[in-house]
């Protein structure tokens, strides 16, 4: 079959929820993709930094068609021999004392809300059912009733109401507003400490400080959604270490199996995961044996293969590259690490028709916010691998 058949077959038998690129991949092996009809592109997306460790990388393989030989899923009525080593590594590579896992990353943000708002009855003594958490503009964590129920992007929230209650929204960036609307109820901050789908919108250095230093202050739970930023993505093991501090809650997905098999976790520095009870909360695949062993696979070949330094220095070279294009119509070049954005301005005429103009040279990234073009490969590229993408973005976006 060739690639405008399989685009049909989508079109007419699936629901439309999404507006890709016409190009249907059939194989992959570190930063690059194949197509059906054997085009070769570089992944400049690394779907959504879930394949941080490159595509079908061969130790992550290795520990997935292992273990799937021996035991794939138990549910947690059983234990398994992999969870509490998966828990244990975990914990030491983020220094975090406990660990519930997940399945997707809006799991992990579901999970890390049911926890605060227990942890608010439970140990700060909130009325019951009146817990607040704030959260930011333009956030993303996820595509369930609750999570869009504080998003601000209309897209993700018209015709889904009724929506849950318990949600404040102040302006990313600006730990004064976050401060001035805690009152006694407020439970948690949920925050991401570069927003990823707004389009790597870095806050203001000192942000995540104050904010840390506030949650302290005020009682609260610091939640960073680092389901994007998070496992080297940004050039540390978490984006937090940028400021150096730690927060209550931390939520990771995407790379936590480098894009395997879907795997999350919500891990905790203060004892608010302690809240939950036998019975409480759960999930039928979290933690599965199989799961686990990829995550054990997938986060060894984040620190075995210095993918934290690399993210770092070819992070380096390639925003150097981004930032030499000379035009006019480019508002902004930003990121961190291997996670960066060119912005256009608003009349520039859509950031879609570049991204088109990239697949035809043969790499694939995704505008997002109609303006704003991400670039965030596997963490797996070599120098070579950056200066061949760069040999082709750099014309690409100077027309
Ligand atoms: C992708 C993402 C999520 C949601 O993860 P899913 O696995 O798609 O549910 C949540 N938060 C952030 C910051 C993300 O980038």
């Amino acid at each position: 079959m060739r690639s405008e058949q399989y685009v049909l077959l989508e079109e007419e038998f699936g629901a439309h929820n999404y507006k890709p690129l016409d190009v249907v991949l059939e194989r992959g092996k570190g930063v690059w993709v194949w197509d059906v009809d054997g085009k070769k592109y570089m992944d400049c997306l690394s779907a959504y930094s879930a394949v941080n460790q490159g595509h079908c990388n061969p130790s992550i393989l290795r520990a997935m068609v292992e273990q799937a030989r021996k035991l794939t899923l138990t549910s947690r009525a059983f234990r398994n021999d992999q969870l509490g080593l998966l828990y244990k590594e975990l914990c030491e590579l983020t220094h975090s004392h406990t660990v519930l896992p997940m399945n997707s990353g809006a799991e992990a943000v579901e999970t890390a809300l049911k926890a605060v708002r227990k942890w608010g009855y439970m140990v700060k003594g909130v009325p019951e059912d009146e817990a607040e958490i704030i959260v930011c503009r333009n956030n993303f964590h996820g595509r369930t009733i609750s999570i869009i129920s504080f998003s601000t992007d209309p897209v993700s929230t018209t015709g889904f109401g009724p929506f849950t209650p318990g949600f404040k929204v102040v302006d990313f960036g600006d730990a004064t507003a976050f401060e001035a609307a805690i009152t006694e109820r407020t439970v948690a901050f949920l925050v991401e400490p570069i927003q990823g789908e707004a389009g790597v919108i870095i806050p203001p250095e000192g942000y995540l400080r104050d904010i840390r230093r506030m949650c302290d202050e005020h009682g609260l739970v610091l939640i960073l959604d680092e389901i994007q930023t998070g496992l080297g993505r940004t050039g540390t093991m978490l984006a937090e270490e940028h400021e150096g501090i730690e927060a209550d809650l931390t939520l990771i997905g995407k790379a936590l199996s480098g894009g395997f098999y879907p795997v999350s976790a919500v891990l905790s520095n203060a004892e608010v995961l302690g809240v939950f009870k036998p019975g409480e909360h759960g999930s039928t695949f979290g933690g599965n044996p199989l799961a686990c062993a990829v995550a054990r696979a997938a986060l060894k070949v984040l620190v075995e293969d210095n993918l934290l330094a690399n993210a770092r220095e070819m992070g380096a070279l390639f925003i150097k590259g981004l930032r030499s294009i000379d035009n006019p119509k480019i508002k902004d070049v930003r990121g961190r690490g291997l996670l960066l954005a060119v912005e256009f301005h608003t009349d520039a005429g859509g950031a879609r028709q570049y991204c088109k103009r990239l697949k035809d040279a043969g790499l694939l990234c995704k505008e997002t916010h109609e303006t704003i073009i991400r670039f965030a490969p596997p963490l797996v590229i070599t120098r070579e691998e950056v200066e061949w993408a760069l040999e082709r973005i750099v014309p690409v976006l100077s027309e």
